[in-house]
């Protein structure tokens, strides 16, 4: 069948103008059952031969729901109910879209060009582009990153005074990414919606962002899908255009869509009808983010007549894996409920494994999987998930160790996340005043008026001169080349280099850390951004430094850091992966070790703080999630003593050990910790942490000497003198009055006097 798939009469290029056309065939009259249908049980066929009216898919873990839908795209191409491009296929991840690229053209043969396959930004992108100017933007929009839509939140709140000290950008941002989620337009707001946020002004600021945007002929991730509302629902023709051509739409994960996202594919999905979507309640895990798992429960009354399908056999896991995690998740109340059964059984127990602190639990993971690798295990089939991103150090620091490779999926490797690299620059100049590049990153980190004019004339007198940065930077402080403010902020700056230089070798290094991030203002920037995510990298900051404790100094932690920064993964290696439990959704390995289910760190404190039972409740279907993700044998930890927030912790395991029915579950204790903790729970005095094995890695320098020292570089011959007619390209023409090294004061013709670095004068005759 592979040619009768070319050309695809509805690619892109073509698109808005082609009649529908007919679907590319009648349907072949099959001599037998296509094979990917043979080994699907009754429930799982089923689901993918009904093709035509809606069908939902409502089913536990790895019963199999994303292969019924990659199934049932084979299945409606070889039964030419469609072109590919006539297919809207959603799933969660751009990767889960590659692989069901992949496995579906392996199934058909079909060309992948051209297949409206990908993730709901993706796919809603993909149609704005088409119709950008319908919205008033043009078709090559960007699309922000973050960064870049908080500056502008942050521009607007200045144009507006707004205190954002008091509304931090932020704050106002997630709000609105919040109203996004829900499909909340700023004329879809009533007054009463935004509180006294930004002092009631908050819808207004939500406009003015929004025509900001427009200008700039650009949008954000939330508009991707809003402004597709807004075409699909004021322009029929556009409505109907889409209808003709989506004649299937499948859709992933059902459980974790939000409002937007719902109203988008309930619009499209108004033509043809054939909408299948699979999902499981239990795993919802992004109602943080605005997902509701009530669409799934709406899905009935929005399509009736709608066929739903439960699947039952879980092909994925060991009875004891499934037992346990069945066991886990019955404590939710707010849950439709199914049975979930499998034929492997005489699985091993699921491991319960306490230990002493957080380093202990990385040796042993480290350990297991040795002893898996020498079973031969592929890496590939073994994975860490954590809670937190901070959880991910000590694991990555092991496994470098014992030089197993491991790739970090969904995020950046500890050392490469923004707030590690900026404190890491502090740290660098600290100990290396010549490292321009670090200096440049925190010059204006946080903001203290250092903008770019100043980083300018730094540049320009480093290059003259052949000086460092921060060189440059003291010369400048005593002259009127750089304004005022930025003078006086970069002579704080400067002296407290010097300061937390002179600490070295006096202070211990993490103490001069975090003295260092409290004085520079670093830890107040993100202490003032109220997010979710600034409170992620308050976490990694304390472990960063609560990390440099392993090394003898900071010379010998910076050189370690430098070395795990070179450990660059190569891609498609045979690797173990280390994520977090949101990240893993979907996936599937064999082996899977689920550090850190302590109380406060899993259920994480937060979400028991913010939102009580419901987050409660969250946090454990994320526990389901990460057990249902093993199919051989999972692997818990919970640790006695755990470093959070920098402190060492006394820390009690997690309610969910408790919730995991006993007969599934092997629990295994450190020999020092004197039996089980989950019945006694453990009562230990504050400890220091035992010496690590890192020590013989970090090789150690003495403090003193020639790297900490500004090395004395050649200076180029500009002598002037008193009397000197020069130039200087901001102040113009003057007349030397003293010289003094390099710095000179000048009796300016139209400035009046002022003290410059020679550097930047010329003699009046060579000037212009
Ligand atoms: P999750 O809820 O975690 O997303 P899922 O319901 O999407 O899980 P799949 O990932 O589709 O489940 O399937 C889980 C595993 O079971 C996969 O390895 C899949 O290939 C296998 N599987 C599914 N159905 C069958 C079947 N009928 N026969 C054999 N293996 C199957
Ligand atoms: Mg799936």
């Amino acid at each position: 069948m592979t040619s009768s798939w070319k050309p695809d009469p509805l690619d892109d290029a073509g698109a808005e103008t082609t009649p529908e056309p007919a679907a590319p065939g009648p349907a072949p009259q099959l001599a037998r059952t296509p094979y990917y249908l043979e080994g699907l049980n009754p429930e799982q066929r089923s689901a993918v031969e009904a093709l035509d009216g809606p069908v939902l898919v409502l089913a536990g873990a790895g019963t199999g729901k994303t292969r019924v839908l990659t199934t049932r795209l084979a299945h409606l191409l070889t039964m030419r109910r469609a072109w590919p491009s006539q297919i809207l296929s959603v799933t969660f991840t751009n990767k889960a879209a590659r692989e069901m690229k992949e496995r579906v053209s392996a199934l058909t043969g079909a060309p992948v060009e051209g297949w409206w396959l990908g993730t709901f930004h993706a796919m809603a992108a993909r149609l704005l582009r088409r119709h950008a100017e319908l919205v008033g933007l043009k078709s090559n929009f960007t699309i922000l990153d973050s960064d870049d839509q908080l500056r502008l939140i942050k521009q607007l709140l200045e144009a507006e005074s707004i205190d954002a000290k008091r509304w931090p950008a932020r704050l106002i941002h997630g709000v609105i990414e919040r109203w996004k989620d829900k499909g909340l337009t700023p004329d879809r707001l009533k007054p009463d919606d935004a509180g006294d946020i930004a002092g009631g002004r908050l819808i207004d600021l939500y406009r003015a962002y929004q025509e900001r945007l427009r200008t700039l002929n650009a949008c954000d991730f939330g508009d991707l899908l809003l402004h597709n509302l807004a075409i699909l629902q004021d322009n029929a023709e556009v409505l109907t255009e889409y209808h003709r051509r989506f004649r299937y739409i499948l859709v992933d994960e059902y459980q974790d869509t939000n409002v937007a996202q719902y109203l988008w594919l309930r619009l499209l999905a108004q033509g043809h009808k054939n909408l299948c979507c699979v999902g499981d309640d239990d795993q919802s895990i992004y109602g943080w983010r605005g997902a509701e798992v009530g669409n799934i429960l709406r899905f009935e009354t929005d399509f009736p007549g709608a066929k739903v399908i439960r699947l039952e056999r879980n092909y994925r896991s060991t009875d004891r894996i499934l037992g346990a995690a069945s066991g886990l998740i019955a404590q939710n109340r707010g849950r439709l409920g199914k049975t979930l059964f499998t034929e492997s059984a005489g699985g091993e127990h699921v491991l319960v494994r306490n230990v002493w602190d957080g380093e202990e639990e990385a040796r042993w993971v480290g350990d297991e999987i040795e002893s898996l690798q020498r079973q031969k295990t592929r890496l590939s089939e073994i994975a860490i998930l954590v809670r937190a991103g901070f959880q991910m150090r000590e694991f990555e620091e092991r496994l470098l160790t014992l030089g197993i490779p491991y790739r970090v999926v969904g995020g950046p490797r500890f050392y490469e996340r923004v707030e590690i690299r900026d404190a890491l620059a502090y740290l660098r100049v600290i100990a290396q005043p010549d490292d321009d590049l670090a200096f440049e990153r925190i010059v204006n980190t946080p903001r203290r008026g250092l903008g770019a004019a100043t980083l300018k004339t730094l540049h320009q007198l480093a290059r003259g001169t052949r000086v460092p940065l921060t060189e440059a930077a003291l010369r400048v402080v005593d002259t009127d080349e750089v304004g005022t403010r930025a003078r006086n902020s970069l002579r704080t700056l400067m002296g407290d280099f010097q300061r937390w230089r002179d600490m070295i070798g006096r202070v211990p290094h993490p103490e001069l850390a975090r003295i260092v991030l409290d004085e520079s203002g670093y830890t107040a920037m993100w202490q003032n951004e109220k997010s979710p995510d600034a409170a992620g990298r308050l976490e990694n900051l304390k472990e960063l430094v609560a990390a440099m404790e392993e090394f003898e100094n900071l010379q010998g932690f910076l050189e370690h850091v430098s070395l795990v920064m070179e450990n660059t993964a190569t891609p498609g290696a045979d690797m173990v992966n280390l994520m977090t439990l949101h990240s893993a959704k979907g996936l599937e390995f064999e082996h899977v070790f689920l550090p850190g289910w302590e109380e406060g760190l899993f259920p994480h404190q937060r979400a028991l703080d913010e939102t009580g039972i419901a987050g409660l409740e969250e946090e454990r279907r994320l526990a389901y999630v990460g057990l249902t993700r093993a199919k051989l044998r999972a692997y818990i930890s919970a640790a006695a003593n755990r470093r959070i927030h920098g402190l060492w912790q006394a820390a009690l395991p997690s309610r969910f050990l408790d919730e995991l029915p006993e007969e599934h579950v092997e629990v295994r204790a450190d020999p020092g910790l004197g039996g089980d903790l989950r019945e006694t729970g453990p009562s230990f005095a504050f400890q220091t942490p035992r010496q690590s094995g890192f020590m013989a890695r970090s090789r150690p320098v003495t403090l003193d000497g020639v790297a900490y020292a500004v090395a004395e570089r050649p200076r180029p011959d500009k002598a002037f003198a008193a009397g000197d007619r020069v130039f200087h390209r901001k102040f113009g023409y003057g007349t030397v009055r003293t010289a003094d090294n390099d710095k000179l004061t000048i009796g300016f013709d139209h400035a009046g006097e002022k003290k410059v670095m020679d550097s930047f004068v010329v003699p009046a005759d060579q000037a212009g």
